[in-house]
């Protein structure tokens, strides 16, 4: 069997090109959705994301003010500086670009975004939404993988969904999406005793770990789902995921690749979350 890939590029694609439309759609209101990303200290990663995230949002017509403050900023400062942004009616998306350095108490920092803002999803009140079905931000990994599941046509009630990885802003969020469309859903993670005999038992996989070739064919149920989140470097320097690509793809129904998968979806979500902030506040 091989599986149907689910192609990440052209769903984000097709996500941009209605974020586009709505946008334009406020605009002609007068209102210009507009995102906010702070930048602290020179973090080399950091600075390709939030280059990224600028691009993309000008691309769809958002607005994207970076600002970029030294690494040696008060954390006093930049809380300081997210006040000022909550109170701006004219920025509807607060993003603060993660890791902070090493000074900053990051969950503090979060805190500080006022839920209305939050585009990333990371408040515990965005969290806590998720959690309970009201409306909120849902973080864009995870609310990325859902739209995959749903370009599909895929109904998960009643199917079992294992997610591999249970942080904060992936696994965990990943998994209160998936019980909402009622699956059953099953949590690994680094202390699971027998990985393999749960995957084995899913019809859906989300591999979110930060480990290559950690889901292997024998671990797939034949015709499963498998949405890889994983981002690793091989020994060449090449993206790769979690999943072993070549082998799972074989056994899988359906199967996202790295890169092309994920990634670019996760981008689109968070264009999805500002504009949702700016037609919210329009209400
Ligand atoms: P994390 O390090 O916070 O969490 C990793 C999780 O994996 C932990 O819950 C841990 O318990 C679990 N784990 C570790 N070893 C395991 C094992 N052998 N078996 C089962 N579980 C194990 O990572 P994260 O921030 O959730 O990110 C996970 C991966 O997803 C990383 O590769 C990251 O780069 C990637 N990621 C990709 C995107 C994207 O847009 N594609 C976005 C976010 C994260």
């Amino acid at each position: 069997m091989t599986a149907q890939l689910i192609d990440g590029n052209a769903l984000a694609r097709q996500i941009r090109a209605d974020v586009s439309g709505r946008t334009a759609a406020l605009k002609a209101r007068g209102i210009q959705p507009t995102l906010a990303i702070v930048l602290v200290g020179d973090d080399p990663a950091s600075q390709v994301y939030v280059k990224h995230k600028v691009n993309d949002s000008s691309e769809t017509g958002l607005v994207a003010n970076l600002e970029r403050h030294p690494v040696e900023m008060a954390e006093a400062d930049l809380l300081a500086r997210i006040h000022a942004l909550n109170e701006d009616p004219a920025v509807h998306g607060i993003l603060v670009q993660l890791p902070l350095p090493r000074h900053m108490d990051s969950h503090k920092v979060i805190e500080a975004i006022s839920p209305a803002k939050d585009v990333d999803g990371f408040h515990v009140a965005s969290a806590g939404a998720l959690m309970v079905g009201q409306p909120g931000f849902w973080p864009c990994t995870p609310h990325g993988c859902m739209k995959m599941l749903e370009s599909i046509g895929y109904s998960l009630r009643g199917k079992h969904a294992v997610v591999i990885g249970r942080s904060n802003i992936v696994g965990k969020p990943m998994a209160m999406m998936l019980l909402a469309q009622n699956a059953t859903v099953t949590i690994c993670h680094s202390a699971t005793a027998d990985l393999g005999a749960m995957t084995r038992q899913a019809d859906v996989i989300v591999a979110a770990v930060g480990k290559a070739n950690l889901l292997t064919a024998d671990m797939v149920k034949p015709g499963a789902v498998v949405i890889d989140v994983g981002m690793n470097r091989t020994a060449e320097g090449k993206l790769c995921g979690d999943v072993d690509f070549a082998g799972v793809k074989e056994v899988a129904g359906w199967i996202t690749p790295v890169p092309g998968g994920v990634g670019p979806m996760t981008r689109a979500m968070l264009l999805v979350n500002t504009l949702e902030a700016a037609e919210r506040s329009a209400a």
